[in-house]
């Protein structure tokens, strides 16, 4: 149960070899340190492994590239709460 909990945070992971660069990671937007083999920032919340970008923030950067993917995506986000709502 632990360990579950560990991996889904990313703390742990389970079943595969050590990555010998894992390292504390520094955040380059707040200088937070967070703990080795975490993908976002546990303080501001931005991604710490370059890949992994949440939607939101690809949606930022690709703003004025393709409006069309960001208004899509802003419908199917006020789609899904008020779902939820109801
Ligand atoms: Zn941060």
């Amino acid at each position: 149960m632990d360990d579950v909990l560990l991996e889904t945070a990313g703390v742990k992971r389970v079943g595969r070899p050590t990555n010998p660069s894992m390292k504390p990671v520094q955040c380059q937007d707040c200088s937070t340190v967070n703990v080795m083999g975490s993908q976002f920032c546990y303080r501001c919340g931005r991604s710490l492994t370059g890949e992994g970008l949440t939607k939101m923030e690809r949606m930022k950067r690709d703003d004025y590239e393709n409006p069309d993917e960001l208004i899509a995506f802003l419908q199917e986000f006020r789609k899904e709460r008020e779902s939820k709502r109801s």
